[in-house]
C-alpha cells in the first residue's frame, strides 16, 4: 500500500487525479490504490535510460549483435531439442519462426523500454494487434474499443471478429463513464490508442486500468504514436502494442510490429500448440529486427524533435486561425491527462492534425505543400521528413462515412507526421506560404 511518504513524492498532478477523485465502489478503490502504487514506484522509470542501461555485443565482440542467418538450429542432445520446442529450455534457438536471436535482441531491449517482463518481435502491427486478441479472446467473448482507432484495427474488430463470434462494442474511449457502460459479463479486453489515430484523443490510461481490472478484463494498449512518451504498461496497462513501421523504426524502409507484456502472455502466443504468434507465423524477418534494434537507439532524441517541431507548428497554425488537433496545445480536450501520465522530457508527439474542412482543399494544400518539399503526400507516419494525407480518405476509409462523421472525422482533415526538420521556422515560413 502507498505509504504517506511516498505519496508526497507523486507530483501535485497525479494526487489529485488519482487520489481526490471519487471512488464508485470498493473495488474501484482497490484498484485505485493498485494503480496509485504502481505509478509512484514507477514515476523515476526512463525509457530512454533504460535503452541506454542495456548492454547487448556480438558473440565475436562486435558492437552490434551479429544477425542471425538461419531458419534452424542445431542440437548437441535430441532431449533438449524436445524441451527447447516446449518452450522449457530459455535461450535456447530451435526454429526463426519460434524464436530467432536477433528478434530477441530487439524484444529485450523493447521490453526495457516499455518496462515489461517480456516481449514479442512481429513482421507487422497489425500481426502485432490481431495476434494478441486472437490469443486473449475465445469465441462469445467481448470487447471496448474506441472507435478512433487506426482504420485496419477498425476493419478487425468490426468485420473480422464477428466472424468468430466475438463481439465488440465501440465507444468514445475518453468518456469513461460510457466505457463502464459497456461492460458486459463476457468482457476480455479493453483496447485503445494511447493517442488516437487520426483525432489524436488522448486515453486515460490509469483510469481505463482500473475500468479493465475491475471487471476482470485486460488493458490493451496501442502506444505507436507515442514510444517514450507513454509507458502505458506503468500507467496499468498489460499489453502494449506497436507498428514499429512508424516511429520506433523511423527510417520507413520497413513495416514491423510488437507485443510488450507478461512473460506468462509471451510464452502462450508463443506456444507451439495453442500461441497465435507460433501458429499464425507473422515473424519478422532477423535482417530487419538487427536493424530497427540500431534505430531503437536513436529513437529518445527523434522523439524529442518530433514534439518539439510539432508543437511548434501546432502554435503558429492556431495564431492563424487554423482548425488544428494537437494535444500540445491547452484548448485540447485531453491536454491535461497527457500532461498528468506522459514522461515529459519528450513532449506531445509529432503528429497533429489539421481540418482544412474539404476533401478538394485538403488535396491541394498537400499538393503545394509537397511541390514546395515540406515533406510528401504519403500516409503513414513516424518518419524523418513531415508526411501528410487526408485520413477519411486513406487510412481511416475502411470507416464508414456515417461513423466517420458521429467521431468528427471531417472529409478535410489532413494527418500530418512532422519531420525531423533542423530550422522548423523556416518550414513553417513555406507551409504559410503554400496556405
Ligand atoms: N496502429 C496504428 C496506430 C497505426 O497507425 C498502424 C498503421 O498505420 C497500425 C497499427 C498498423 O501497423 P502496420 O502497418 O505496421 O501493420
Amino acid at each position: 500500500m502507498t505509504t504517506v511518504q511516498e505519496l508526497y513524492l507523486l507530483p501535485e498532478c497525479l494526487k489529485t487525479s488519482f487520489i481526490q477523485d471519487e471512488c464508485h465502489t470498493k473495488s474501484d478503490f482497490k484498484f485505485r490504490n493498485l494503480i496509485q502504487h504502481q505509478i509512484i514506484t514507477k514515476m523515476k522509470f526512463n525509457p530512454a535510460k533504460a535503452i541506454n542501461d542495456l548492454q547487448q555485443f556480438g558473440e565475436f565482440g562486435g558492437v552490434n549483435p551479429s544477425i542471425t542467418d538461419s531458419s534452424t538450429y542445431t542440437f548437441m542432445e535430441g532431449e533438449i531439442m524436445e524441451e527447447t520446442f516446449h518452450g522449457q529450455m530459455k535461450g535456447c534457438f530451435l526454429y526463426s519462426r519460434h524464436w530467432n536471436p536477433s528478434n530477441k535482441y530487439l524484444a529485450d531491449a523493447l521490453a526495457a523500454m516499455e518496462n515489461t517482463e517480456s516481449a514479442w518481435i512481429t513482421a507487422s502491427g497489425m500481426a502485432a494487434i490481431t495476434c494478441s486478441l486472437l490469443q486473449l479472446c475465445n469465441s462469445g467473448d467481448h470487447i471496448i474499443t474506441s472507435v478512433t482507432t487506426y482504420g485496419g484495427t477498425y476493419a478487425f474488430l468490426k468485420n473480422w471478429l464477428p466472424k468468430y463470434n466475438i463481439e465488440v462494442s465501440f465507444v468514445n474511449i475518453t468518456n469513461l463513464e460510457e466505457v463502464k457502460n459497456a461492460v458486459q459479463e463476457n468482457t476480455k479486453v479493453i483496447y485503445t490508442e494511447s493517442v488516437t489515430n487520426p483525432l489524436l484523443q488522448v486515453s486515460n490510461i490509469p483510469e481505463l486500468a482500473i475500468i479493465a481490472h475491475n471487471c476482470g478484463a485486460k488493458l490493451m494498449v496501442d502506444n505507436t504514436f507515442s514510444p517514450m512518451i507513454f509507458s502505458p504498461a506503468n500507467l496499468g496497462a498489460d499489453l502494449v502494442v506497436y507498428s514499429m513501421t512508424k516511429f520506433i523504426n523511423g527510417k520507413n524502409d520497413c513495416v514491423a510490429g510488437a507485443i510488450c507484456g507478461s512473460g506468462q502472455f509471451i510464452d502462450e502466443l508463443s506456444n507451439v500448440n495453442t500461441g497465435t504468434a507460433m501458429l499464425l507465423g507473422p515473424v519478422l524477418d532477423p535482417l530487419r529486427s538487427s536493424s530497427i534494434l540500431k534505430n531503437l537507439n536513436t529513437l529518445h532524441i527523434r522523439m524529442k524533435q518530433h514534439s518539439k517541431n510539432a508543437l511548434f507548428l501546432a502554435r503558429e497554425f492556431e495564431k492563424m486561425g487554423l482548425s488544428v488537433i494537437y494535444p500540445g496545445l491547452e484548448k485540447h480536450p485531453q491536454h491535461e491527462i497527457h500532461l498528468k501520465t506522459m514522461n515529459k522530457e519528450f513532449g506531445y508527439g509529432g503528429i497533429l492534425a489539421v481540418d482544412f474542412g474539404t476533401m478538394e482543399k485538403a488535396y491541394e494544400i498537400m499538393q503545394k505543400l509537397q511541390k514546395e518539399n515540406v515533406g510528401y503526400l504519403a500516409v503513414s507516419l513516424g518518419y524523418f521528413r513531415t508526411l501528410f494525407s487526408c485520413s477519411g480518405h486513406s487510412t481511416s476509409s475502411e470507416i464508414p462515412l456515417d461513423v466517420q462523421k458521429e467521431m468528427g472525422l471531417s472529409e478535410g482533415l489532413v494527418r500530418f507526421s512532422i519531420g525531423l526538420d533542423n530550422d522548423i521556422e523556416e518550414t513553417f515560413k513555406t507551409i504559410k506560404s503554400c496556405l
